[in-house]
């Protein structure tokens, strides 16, 4: 079978022909893979930055967002029959027996650093067309949800800030009042996102989903698509081309949460400046090597204990932020259907894959399936 692989000794991307994976133990499923989803990681793995291949091998094969088919289920697989649809994560546990994360199946908090990630690090990803994995892993997806599922991974990161946020924020104002439903937590609340990039667009979507007055803030400047659809969902977009941080600020008010989604050091730090009274920034973006820059920590220092401000840095996601990211993408598709149906940019054959990840995005989410015609 094929599979995308890069290969960090030769400096290559290509399409290699490997084995296909065979159940081996009671709990596992075997998959085949429908949509694997390209995201700024694997530009970064492909550019030789960042993943590694797993101990002993020349090649790691890449891929981490996804939805598969259930094709083959071992005799202990209980919650999967053939047919169904699952979004698999991506983080497997340490082994050490001390990790308290991972021993209570919580390796998005992984303290020693030992854990492994599908399609990044020391795991082989799933830009393939089977895949083995256990059942644990796999988050099940409703049939209605086949063509955007792709999309679950990369909304888990907002998903997981969010629960983190009103967990940390739930005994100060404004964030507290307890009338206020769940569904409508963000209600009264401002939030500022950084980027359109898919992560930054996405988080957009749950913000403004869960009542927030969505901002989105970025470079890019009108006639742009990812500004319409910042339109689309009724957020209000800035670019910074025109508008500095101290306009911006006074534009919104009190900025009570920002979301950070371009990796870029220099931009957070300067958004940092205008976080709120009682604020929260979160982190998202992994910035490869930039330019040492010069920053003015007394301020921000101040600023943070004056103002009781939050920094918070989120990676990868568990189960619950998987089955959030599930549902918030069925309330997308019932809320901005016109929106969703442009989500996904189109769907290209794994040939194409090297060129698609090196080159400049076009549209939100470009998609490697097996089946796209060449
Ligand atoms: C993935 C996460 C992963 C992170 C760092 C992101 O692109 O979505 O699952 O933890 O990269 O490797």
């Amino acid at each position: 079978m094929k599979a995308v692989a890069v290969l960090p000794g030769s400096h290559e991307v290509k399409v290699i022909e490997q084995e296909a994976p065979r159940i081996s133990e009671p709990d596992q499923v075997a998959l085949r893979m429908l949509d694997i989803g390209i995201c700024g990681t694997d530009k970064e793995i492909c550019s030789f930055e960042y993943g590694t291949p797993p101990p002993g091998e020349d090649h790691l094969v890449i891929g981490h967002e996804s939805v598969a088919e259930v094709v083959g289920v071992g005799t202990a697989v209980e919650r999967f029959r053939l047919g169904d649809l699952v979004v698999p994560s991506v983080r497997r546990p340490c082994p050490h027996p001390g990790c308290l994360a991972c021993r209570s199946e919580h390796q998005d908090f992984c303290y020693t650093g030992d854990f492994t990630e599908r399609g990044i690090k020391e795991a082989h990803g799933y830009m393939t067309e089977y895949v083995v994995d256990h059942e644990r892993y796999m988050n099940v997806v409703p049939p209605g949800l086949r063509e955007i599922a792709v999309l679950a991974e990369p909304l888990t990161i907002a998903e997981k800030a969010l629960s983190q946020i009103f967990w940390i924020m739930q005994r100060r104002p404004p964030w507290l009042d307890p009338q206020t439903p769940i569904q409508e937590r963000g209600r009264g609340l401002s939030a500022l996102v950084l980027g359109v990039g898919p992560v930054g667009l996405l988080g957009a979507m749950t913000l403004a989903t869960a009542g927030f007055t969505t901002y989105v803030y970025s470079r890019e400047v009108p006639p742009n698509p990812r500004i319409d659809l910042v339109s689309a969902i009724g957020a209000t977009y800035v670019s910074s081309q025109t508008v500095t941080f101290p306009h911006l600020a006074a534009q919104m008010g009190n900025i009570d949460l920002i979301y950070e989604a371009v990796g870029h050091s220099h931009f957070a730090l300067q958004a940092l400046q205008v976080l709120g009274t009682n604020g929260v920034f979160v982190l998202t973006g992994v910035p490869g090597l930039q330019a040492f820059i010069e920053a003015d920590p007394a301020h921000l220092m101040r600023n943070m204990v004056l103002k009781n401000q939050v920094l918070l840095g989120t990676v990868n996601a568990g189960p619950e932020a998987f089955a959030a990211a599930l549902r918030d993408l069925d309330a997308f598709r019932r809320r901005w259907p016109a929106v969703v149906r442009t989500l996904i940019a189109g769907r290209y054959p794994p040939e194409q894959a090297a060129d698609l990840i090196l080159g400049r995005p076009t549209g939100i989410k470009t998609v490697i399936a097996f089946d796209a015609p060449p």
